[in-house]
Order: structure tokens, then C-alpha cells, then sequence
């Protein structure tokens, strides 16, 4: 994204962003760029797996590859076999496509509130067809790629391990299969659809010829759009004249250089993505005499905030050693007496563990009023998560002197938890880390584990708590 940022707005009505106005609203694209991501990873693995059962069905039914078709005129038992399996998987992807979609609602936000987006999100689908009309449309042609696939398969007499795993790893390109496009020579003496059209669906302008593109395509849109949406629901709520639109990518397109600039609140259906792929961003602008209400609102509800957080710090029993309040923000930490804090300290570090844990768990709760417990250890310290706040579970791993391959380690070690922190002092492991958690996330998705990695944290230099990769 661009550094330099101009901005022409008319300053006798509005009040110029803040450069922090500026980078949260980056950030806020980066955040859902990083979701985008891990939706369409969880979306592929929920497709791999129907694809393989699917295969694995057919080829249980010793399907003929010539006469063969997904359809209960050709088998009505192994039909309702593969029904059951594309059921499950558009279930799947439908919850994966709402919680992901939903997850910029904040905690704590008014019940309802998820509740209308979600509602909003329903309504999104290709053409006048609702969301789960259009999956549905997308996941049938996916299901039809795929009988493409094992007729070919079968007529190469491919084993069944093998067809499963060039299905799988075909999945957006199955008509470049090799045994496919050897079928469109003689396409004439199959059954399945698209041997029979030689891979083209017709009609299908503008959209993939591919259904599993489709479908991750159309979940990583619509996750796109629901946080803008909801983006525009919070910057109103928040009684902003209007917004700011930026370009955030530097690929040339008119639409979105038609939309740069300042556009007043009542236009509220003209926040971005404009398109897929768009990395627009937008910056709330408030009035010169914009209001201070919220402002007073927000001062009394962290009022109450922090006497509950003291009556709960206050209300832990003797097995816990109450060892920090912070009463700014109502952040905290108590350790359990059987926790074990590790004296070992690494070679050129600072601290011991034991230390580091500590401080990081200080961090925590003085910049992010985090509510941090140390939890019960017994015996040997690696087999339970160190700590919990925000209702997950989290291992702490001090890497001022790892190198990459032992934080892949610690990585897969961390699997215990929800989430793994990871801090340095000295060195910066931003790099390493970044590495690290890719090639893991790499070598999990290949053996559809990926939901056993942990999200991965880290504090940065002001000491807060930063996500690079969430798998919640
Ligand atoms: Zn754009």
C-alpha cells in the first residue's frame, strides 16, 4: 500500500483523519485480507474432502467409465451416497463462510447485531439468487467436474489411491488433468457431462469454468463484503459525515479510481470491494463539530469494565496468587500455584522463560487489559496450555535466539492450545516467524490438519498483541 496519501476534503465542514485514522483503516484490509485467506484454505480442505469421498464412492460402485454419470438414473444407492456428501460439505462451507464473514462483529456488541448481518449476508448470491441458492449451483458444478474427472480416471484405469490424490490436487484445474483432456478426442462415447462438452459449461460468462473456484472464490467475496458492510454499519453508529475511499493496490482500474475520495454518509451502499481482489480502503470522517457523546458513553462503560475486573481478580481462590491488577484498565494476572515457570535460560538471552512468561503475560495485561490466568501445570511443563484470557487457551514461546526451524517446532508444539505468543527482545523475529508460520500452515493443509494449528500471535514493539494468522 501506498505511503504517500493525499487527501482533499473541505476543512470549513470536515475534520482532516488523524495518521492513526489512516493506518487502522489499512490494517483493517490486512485483517480481512488474513481471514480471506484462511477461509478459502478451510473452504479448499472442506472440498478435497468431498472430492475424495466422492471418488472413493464411485469407485466402491465399480462405476463403468463410459456409461457412468452422477445421477440416481445411473446408480439410485451410490446417489444417494454422494447427496449425503455434497449435504455435508455445503453445510460446511456455509457455516465456515458466515463465521469468518461474521468475525469483524466486536465482542460484545449488542446481540442482534451478527444477527443482521448475517441476514445480510444470506441475501448475497449471483444474479437474484441468495447465498445459499448460488454455493449450492457452484458446488453441483464442482460435483460434476469431478464425475468429469473419475470417468476419465476409470477409463485410464488410474487406482483408486491415485485418482483420489489427482482429484484432490486438481481441484481448480481438473479439465489440464492429462486423463481428462486424453477423453475429449472421443468425447462422444461418455456419459458424464463434461467429457460430453469437452470441459465448457455453457453460459457461464464471467465466472470460472471451475466449481471449486467458484466456491472460494465466492466465500472469500462475500467475507470481503460483510466487513465492509459492517464496517459501514460501525463508522454511521459512530456518527461519521461521511467516508474517505483510498486505493490500496496499485494495479490500474477505473472503478475503483472512480470511487477515490470523500463521499457523504447518506451514499452508504458505496463503500467498497468494488470488485473482487479490491483492496480499497476507507477512513471515517466526522464533522467539525462532530459529537462527543460516544466518547462519554465509552468513558462509563469502562467504568464498569474495570469493577468487574477487580471483583473477579478479587474472587479467585487460595489456589491462585493474585500477582497483578492494573486499575487503568482492569487487565490482570494470577498464577496458579502449580504453574511452573521455567528457570532455563537460552544461550544470549535475556531472560529465563520462566521471566519471559511473566513479562509477557504483564504486556498483556497493561496494553491490552487483558484478564490473564497461568494455569495448572503437572510435572512436565510442555504438556498444557500456559495461560488463558478471552476465553482461549494460549502457549508462550520466547524466541529471542530461535531460528526458524525451532519455531516450527514450537509451532507444532503449541497445538495444545487455542493460540501461540510469540515474543522476542532482541533480534527481530517478525521475519522468521512470518516464514515459519507459512510453511507450517503448508504442510498441515497438505494433510488436512490445518484446524489443528494454533493462531499464531506475537507482541510488537509497543507491546501489544498482534495476529498474523487466525484459525479460530
Ligand atoms: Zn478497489
Amino acid at each position: 500500500m501506498s505511503n504517500t496519501i493525499k487527501i482533499s476534503l473541505d476543512t470549513s465542514q470536515y475534520r482532516l483523519p488523524t495518521s492513526e485514522d489512516i493506518t487502522s483503516a489499512k490494517q483493517f484490509i490486512l485483517r480481512r485480507e488474513d481471514y480471506a485467506r484462511v477461509l478459502e484454505a478451510k473452504v479448499d480442505e472442506c472440498l478435497a474432502n468431498a472430492a475424495q469421498e466422492i471418488v472413493t464412492i464411485c469407485y466402491k460402485y465399480n462405476v463403468d467409465p463410459q456409461k457412468f454419470s452422477i445421477s440416481s438414473q445411473y446408480n439410485e444407492k451410490m446417489m444417494a451416497e454422494i447427496a449425503e456428501v455434497m449435504d455435508n460439505a455445503e453445510e460446511e462451507i456455509l457455516d465456515l463462510i458466515y463465521d469468518y464473514s461474521t468475525a469483524t462483529v466486536p465482542d460484545g456488541s449488542p446481540s442482534g447485531r451478527k444477527d443482521a448481518l448475517a441476514a445480510w449476508i444470506a441475501l448475497l448470491g449471483r444474479g437474484n439468487r441468495n447465498l445459499q441458492d448460488t454455493l449450492d449451483g457452484y458446488l453441483y458444478k464442482a460435483m460434476k467436474d469431478w464425475e468429469a474427472a473419475i470417468a476419465a480416471l476409470r477409463y485410464a484405469n488410474v487406482a483408486m489411491a491415485a485418482a483420489v490424490t489427482k482429484v484432490k490436487s486438481h481441484l481448480h484445474s481438473i479439465y489440464t488433468m492429462p486423463e481428462i483432456m486424453a477423453t475429449f478426442d472421443h468425447a462422444d462415447d461418455f456419459n458424464a457431462t463434461y467429457i460430453r462438452n469437452k470441459g465448457v459449461q455453457k453460459g457461464a460468462v464471467g465466472i470460472s469454468n471451475n466449481g471449486s473456484t467458484n466456491v472460494t472464490n465466492m466465500a472469500k467475496l462475500t467475507l470481503q463484503m460483510a466487513w465492509m458492510k459492517e464496517l459501514s454499519m460501525e463508522h454511521e453508529e459512530d456518527g461519521a459525515a461521511g467516508y474517505y475511499v483510498l486505493r490500496g493496490s496499485s494495479y490500474p482500474c477505473e472503478t475503483c479510481d472512480s470511487m477515490v475520495g470523500f463521499h457523504k454518509m447518506e451514499d452508504i451502499d458505496g463503500y467498497p470491494p468494488y470488485h473482487g481482489h479490491c483492496c480499497c480502503y476507507v477512513i471515517p470522517i466526522y464533522g467539525i463539530d462532530g459529537k462527543t457523546t460516544n466518547n462519554e458513553r465509552t468513558q462509563r462503560e469502562d467504568a464498569d469494565a474495570i469493577a468487574q475486573a477487580r471483583a473477579k481478580f478479587d474472587a479467585y481462590s487460595e489456589e491462585w496468587e493474585k500477582e497483578y491488577f492494573n486499575p487503568s484498565n482492569g487487565g490482570f494476572n494470577v498464577y496458579h500455584k502449580k504453574h511452573q515457570f521455567s528457570n532455563v535460560k537460552p544461550n544470549g538471552a535475556a531472560m529465563s522463560g520462566g521471566q519471559a512468561e511473566k513479562h509477557v503475560g504483564r504486556l498483556l495485561a497493561d496494553f491490552g487489559a487483558k484478564q490473564v490466568e497461568f494455569l495448572q501445570e503437572n510435572g512436565n511443563g510442555t504438556a498444557k496450555p500456559d495461560i488463558r484470557f478471552d476465553n482461549r487457551t494460549w502457549d508462550v514461546k520466547y524466541i529471542s535466539t530461535a531460528n526458524e526451524n525451532t519455531i516450527r517446532k514450537y509451532i507444532e508444539n503449541a497445538r495444545k492450545a487455542d493460540c501461540a505468543i510469540f515474543y522476542w527482545d532482541r533480534n527481530n523475529k517478525l521475519e522468521e516467524l512470518k516464514s515459519a508460520v507459512t510453511r507450517t500452515i503448508g504442510k498441515f493443509s497438505k494433510k488436512g490438519e490445518l484446524s489443528t494449528i494454533p493462531s499464531i500471535f506475537y507482541i510488537n514493539k509497543d507491546g501489544l498483541l498482534q495476529c498474523i494468522f487466525d484459525n479460530k
